[in-house]
């Protein structure tokens, strides 16, 4: 499932993430191996790629501009928002049902209609730009970013970056690459989320990367590029845009999670487009989709997978709704079947030592691992908590990892505690250093036995155990 090659690649990324190297054989990419079986056996390899069509229809600039009239709200007046709407084919859309407040068969929407929605200068064939502009007032001054403008010279920089979006030329995917987990809120694209490196969520990448169901949806310009991060390089791709698709493989039950930057019509439609092509693979012919958005046919669907540590856009994206326009989820699952439930993320194995797992989704690593450095002995990598201080014969300390304390002869104390070069143990006493040996031990005058001083008794400046100690006092009694 995953070549040699891409297991370096992998582990360049994880290194320059955590400034860490895997130890072999890594048991997070076994644990996604594992788990993403089916969708491995779905998408027929790692990633489907789309080349991204840049002849848009009509409907889609529409719904592009759908979005930047939401997000330039005030420029337009609520009437041209509705009116423009109304032009949209809503069946070009890969399913029924996603611009809900759209009537159906308003594709032959006539110059009545629009004269009646107030578009009196709309025209057939018209260029939108112009249509658009056309409707803004002639003078007026509009605050877009910060700067105050004339409304139409608003208008042109909106419109301009509407236009540029159609430009551009690259690819949409649909992936289950371990390093598009990794890098799904990273790129050279100016925008990220909480699950970027250094961010609240960071290590919920590998709650959605070792888990049955996410798949990482995004489009990109179809190059790499080069990334340098803790002074590791490696090249991956740059999203543009992104989005989270879980999927249920039996109920044939999909939802597509919030999109980053924002929400883009275009790109979630071609997303869409590719997992109904995924089932279809399955199922010899279309499927009968129904659609949702409401949270609550979402919450029905969506759960958080035992030990899952990643940020649950679903349940609580709806907290940013009004920042971005961005929508939380939809939901498509075959009409005639039960909604099911999907079980979003799990518990990963830690990226470096594969032992424990990644409990907190603030952090790449387990907590050994947070901990890790180089062992000052031998400079292979260690956990902070596994490293021993081993106390030399000069009273001075080393640190070392279990293996070289393993080599190195080196012996605890049973009284002290402390880990002592084998020089440094009492060569009269066993498993007792030379200094506890002499502040905590005396021998028996008499019977030359090793005895605990806190047991031995002094008599003429010498000292004896109990027995001899009686016995000494007797002699002396005697004498
Ligand atoms: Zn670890
Ligand atoms: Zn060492
Ligand atoms: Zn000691
Ligand atoms: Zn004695």
């Amino acid at each position: 499932m995953y070549t040699q090659e891409q297991k370096e690649r992998y582990e360049q990324v994880i290194q320059a993430f955590t400034r860490h190297k895997p130890d072999s054989p890594n048991a997070l990419l076994a644990q996604w191996q594992e788990n993403k079986a089916d969708l491995y056996n779905l998408l027929g390899g790692l990633k489907v790629e789309k080349e991204l069509v840049v002849t848009p229809s009509r409907e889609d600039v529409v719904a592009v501009v759908d979005q930047y009239i939401r997000d330039f709200n005030p420029l337009f007046p609520s009437p041209v928002f509705q009116a423009l709407r109304k032009v949209i084919n809503p069946s070009d859309y890969g399913y029924e049902g996603d611009y809900t407040d759209i009537p159906k068969n308003t594709s032959n929407f006539t110059q009545e209609q629009a004269t009646e929605m107030g578009l009196q200068r709309y025209n057939k064939g018209q260029k939108l730009g112009a249509v658009l502009k056309s409707l803004l007032p002639d003078s007026g001054t509009y605050v877009l970013r910060g700067k105050e403008r004339g409304i139409r010279d608003a208008f042109d920089l909106v419109w301009s970056e509407i236009v540029q979006k159609f430009k551009a030329t690259g690819k949409v995917v649909l992936s289950i690459d371990p390093i598009d987990y990794l890098t799904m809120s990273y790129n050279q694209n100016d925008w990220q989320s909480c699950h970027r490196i250094g961010g609240m969520y960071q290590g919920g990448v590998l709650s959605y990367m070792a888990d049955k169901v996410s798949m990482v949806a995004y489009a990109y310009n179809g190059k790499e590029v080069a990334y340098l991060h803790n002074g590791k390089e490696f090249k991956w791709n740059s999203k543009q845009w992104r989005q989270m698709v879980y999927i249920d493989i039996p109920s044939q039950t999909a939802i597509f999670s919030r999109e980053y930057p924002t929400e883009n019509p275009v790109l979630n439609k071609e997303v869409r487009k590719m997992v109904q092509a995924l089932f279809r693979k399955i199922n010899g012919k279309p499927i009968q989709w129904m659609v949702t958005k409401q949270q609550n046919n979402l919450h029905e669907t969506y759960e958080g997978g035992r030990g899952s540590t990643h940020y649950h856009d679903v349940q609580s994206g709806w907290q940013y709704r009004g920042q971005s326009g961005n929508h939380y989820g939809v939901r498509m699952r075959p009409a005639l079947q039960e909604p099911a439930k999907i079980h979003v993320g799990t518990s990963p194995k830690c990226p470096i030592c594969g032992v424990n797992n990644v409990s907190n989704g603030g952090s790449f690593l387990c907590s050994d691992c947070r901990n890790r450095c180089s062992c000052p002995n031998c400079g292979q990598s260690t956990s902070e908590n596994r490293l021993v201080y081993i106390r030399r014969e000069d009273g001075s300390r080393v640190r070392m990892c279990p293996h070289c304390l393993q080599q190195s002869g080196a012996r605890q104390c049973r009284d002290c505690h402390e880990w002592h070069m084998p020089e440094s143990m009492s060569t009269t006493l066993d498993g007792v250093c030379k200094k506890c040996r002499n502040a905590n031990y005396r021998i028996c005058k008499t019977c030359r036995v090793i005895h605990r001083r806190s047991q031995t008794y002094q008599y003429n400046g010498a000292n004896y155990c109990r027995t001899c100690y009686g016995e000494a006092l007797n002699q002396a009694r005697r004498a």
